[in-house]
């Protein structure tokens, strides 16, 4: 961290912050100018929280050189995080991005499921979504099929070969949830479930964290190291959107910009999910387009075989066949995408 100290601190009061930080394995670089005397230090922020040095007499300002999130940060991992799966996917870095699609939530009607996996996949997704365990506004709204759906994706997965993307709202129901899911699915409204996070942290399958409705890019990265911090490295992060000034045309306000952001700042692999991140059928295709174009790793897209019918989200649902339509432009745009320095370009 960089100490500014006030131009008529004392010494004493210079000597004082020196002290506390040296007392804690910090290295001090002094640099005494005519009027401000700057403090570097470099060490272990646990040990010595910047808020304790910007309260001390004579300091002025305590800025970070460092990002506050470690493991997740470019600068502790130079190279992208690949999340490698046994039926070869891969996620992350200069891989082919992915397509998980799937119905927003798990419904009793199996054919219906098995119908969407197949299409989904003849169309070139190699993940399958969909919700047993369902955050929902209202009570009164349908919560999900919980391990009934965990089974229905179960068998869908067994006759498509399908990867299963799904949520856990709990940490009672984690070793139920990981059974069954390739990729752990912790929700938009749990990003800062510090317990969930800490748990999900402490099993092997890799987590996809959805960015809160309200968090910054920051709180997202800080809430992947949570689930890194408790021993689990493989996280994907998933851009949906947050809570924009006008609700009047999208449901959330899609923030693509976070794509690039993140690839900067951090070597996880990022997934955009128009659905959730626009509310609204016609602005999936557009906003698919411009994720993959801004470098997102993959698409998390949600299709129903009777989106008129669904038991959640079903306004912002494809149909099968707006699915597969919509893929044949998918399809082309990832065949020509190429990367220079993490941005995405259309090969000539
Ligand atoms: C979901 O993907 O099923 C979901 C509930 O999305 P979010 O957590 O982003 O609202
Ligand atoms: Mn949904």
């Amino acid at each position: 961290m960089i100490i500014i100290m006030e131009p008529e601190a004392t010494q004493e009061q210079i000597n004082r912050v020196v002290n506390k930080l040296e007392e804690n394995g910090f290295r001090i670089n002094m640099n005494l100018g005519d009027v401000l005397t700057v403090i570097a230090a470099i060490g272990d922020k646990r040990l010595v929280q910047p808020q304790s040095i910007a309260s001390l007499e004579g300091v002025r300002e305590v800025k970070l050189i460092q990002e506050p999130f470690k493991l997740a940060s470019r600068e502790s991992k130079k190279d992208d995080t690949v999340i490698e799966f046994s039926n070869g996917v891969k996620i992350g870095g200069l891989n082919k991005p992915v397509i998980m699609a799937g119905p927003c939530s798990v419904e009793a009607d199996y054919n219906g499921l098995l119908a969407v996996a197949k299409a989904v996949k003849a169309s070139g997704a190699q993940i399958l979504r969909g919700g047993a365990f369902k955050p929902r506004t209202s009570p009164y709204d349908f919560q999900g099929l919980e391990e009934k759906g965990l089974e229905l994706l179960a068998r869908a997965k067994e006759e498509t070969g399908l990867l299963i993307v799904t949520e856990v709202m709990d940490t009672l129901d984690l070793p139920l949830v990981e059974e069954f899911a390739d990729i752990i699915q912790i929700g938009a409204r749990n990003m800062q479930n510090f317990k969930l996070l800490k748990a999900a942290g402490k099993y092997g399958k890799p987590v996809m964290l959805k960015r809160g409705p309200a968090a910054t890019i920051r709180e997202f990265l800080l809430a992947a190291e949570h689930i890194m911090y408790a021993g689990n490295e493989q996280v994907i992060l998933c851009e949906r959107g947050v809570k924009g000034i006008d609700s009047t045309y999208t449901r959330n306000t899609l923030d693509l910009a976070a794509v690039p952001i993140i690839h900067k700042y951090s070597h996880l692999p990022v997934i955009v999910d128009p659905s959730h991140g626009t509310g609204r059928r016609y602005l999936i295709e557009p906003m698919s387009k411009a994720a993959l174009i801004a470098g997102a790793n993959g698409l998390m897209i949600e299709v129903h075989h009777d989106p008129d019918r669904a038991s959640s989200d079903g306004a912002q649902s494809l149909t099968i066949e707006q699915f597969t339509n919509m893929m044949i432009d998918i399809n082309k745009i990832i065949g020509r995408l190429d990367w220079d320095n993490k941005h995405a370009t259309i090969a000539k």
